[in-house]
């Protein structure tokens, strides 16, 4: 039986690696001009870690995560997110002493859950963490370098912005009681998950899907009641600047996230492109949560995107640029008794031309099945290089994509035909 890779694990095929290559340079390249500094962590942590951040009662710990004993008898997990790594690399090495961090990383995230569209249990996120700020300036910085995205990406006509407070982890406490109490006078007539989400996390009945769990929920007290004034007064302040850069967002007071460590702004950038997993972006400020794992109190504030779901959205919206699909500009054809010398031009033109991508025909094989697979490959100018070419130290320069008449020219100005070429 050939073995085959794990059920929502996926191979990432060079059909669609452009367009990966093109979405991770984009995202790059705004982190850089916002001055985020790239981190690496690794995938494998102490499984306690997650418990302690992530949080016990939530479902990523409770039934999602990879975790394995070690040979040493170690309790590990795979990382099913970024920010728990993010904080322990930063507190173990020191980098959140008496300054502040623009952070990001990038890498497979892994959660066991039911693959869907959009779901997988090998994931990828590109993640972005602000530590040492306290203040809605960061928080807004955040969303506007994320908004600058979508606008770059060419996907901001169909995402939205919803964001809400949750106020202090003390606010929370109080609040989660009333709910609790109102929840429990109704408990019938909430389903079985929820039911038992009263009893472990019961916040998370909020995002609850059941349209009869939302009905119940209309009259339930609302968190927005519960918040203390410093919190409310960051988050005017936050919506202040979000409405005089011009980015629109809503409100949505039952957002809750799925993690405990969250505290005051909380959003979510959500499309309706995709269907069910319509969220491409996700986080909030989370200023108990470096303390919580053992170091000295520090405030973050971070969020982390799911790259599938933009690609599927690129995919979908047509946004990848024609371009990010060519990845030959000149193909090499080598006829009868030349492959020395057709692999040595090859690389006498890469170094003559630094910026144009040379494929070199290997193989052998007949004058017009070359041809055929330089013009499959995109490239622009097929170099022929026969026995008679080789002879008179020249080459054929056929143009595949233009009308104008096949030409022959000495090898030794090539590299300037082609440097000309692909600078028009
Ligand atoms: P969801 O509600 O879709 O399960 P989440 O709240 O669990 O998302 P986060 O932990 O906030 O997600 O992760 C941030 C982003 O990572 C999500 O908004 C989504 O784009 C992406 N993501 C999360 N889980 C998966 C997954 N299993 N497969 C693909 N992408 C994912
Ligand atoms: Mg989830």
């Amino acid at each position: 039986m050939k073995i085959q890779s794990l059920r929502g694990m996926h191979d990432l095929l060079p059909d669609q690696s452009g367009t990966w290559q093109y979405l991770e340079k984009t995202v790059a390249d705004i982190l850089a001009r916002y001055s985020y500094r790239e981190i690496r962590f690794p995938i494998v942590e102490q499984t306690e870690l997650f418990k302690r951040s992530v949080g016990e009662a939530t479902d990523i710990v409770e039934k999602e995560m990879y975790t394995f004993e070690d040979r040493n008898g170690d309790q590990l997990s795979l990382r099913p997110e970024g920010t728990a790594g993010c904080v322990r690399a930063c507190t173990q090495n020191g980098l959140l002493h008496n300054q502040t961090q623009r952070l990001w990383y990038a890498g497979p995230m892994f959660r066991h859950e039911r693959p869907q569209k959009g779901r997988q249990r090998q994931f990828h996120q590109i993640g972005v963490e602000a530590f040492g700020l306290t203040g809605p300036d960061i928080d807004a910085e955040l969303l506007l370098l994320t908004a600058r995205l979508w606008k770059t990406l060419k996907i901001d006509h169909v995402v939205t912005l919803q964001i809400n407070s949750l106020g202090t982890s003390e606010d929370r406490k109080i609040y989660r009681a009333a709910l609790v109490e109102y929840l429990t006078k109704h408990h019938d007539e909430l389903d079985e998950d929820s039911q038992r989400r009263l009893q472990t996390n019961p916040m998370r009945i909020l995002d609850s899907k059941n349209p009869d769990v939302q009905k119940v929920l209309q009259q339930a007290p609302s968190l927005s009641d519960f918040i203390d004034d410093e919190s409310r007064q960051h988050f005017d302040a936050l919506c202040d600047v979000l409405t005089a850069s011009n980015i629109s967002y809503e409100i949505n007071p039952k957002l809750v996230r799925g993690l405990d460590y969250y505290s005051k702004t909380v959003f979510e950038w959500v499309t309706s492109s995709l269907g069910a997993q319509g969220t491409i972006c996700a986080g909030g400020r989370y200023d108990g949560l470096v303390e919580q794992l053992g170091g000295k109190p520090c405030p973050g504030v971070g969020f982390a995107m799911g790259m599938e779901r933009l690609v599927l959205l690129l995919d979908e919206l047509n946004a990848v640029p024609d371009s990010v699909g060519q990845t030959v500009d000149v193909y090499i054809v080598a006829v009868g008794d030349t492959m020395k010398e057709s692999v040595v031009l090859s690389d006498t033109l890469r170094s003559e031309c630094p910026n144009i991508r040379i494929e070199s025909h290997c193989g052998g094989g007949s004058f017009k099945s070359q041809i055929k697979k330089a013009d499959k490959s995109g490239a622009a100018i097929a170099l022929i290089l026969g026995e008679e070419e080789v002879a008179s130290a020249t080459a054929g320069v056929k143009y595949l994509r233009r009308e104008q008449p096949q030409e022959t020219v000495v090898q030794g100005n090539l590299g300037n035909l082609l440097n000309t070429f692909f600078t028009d």
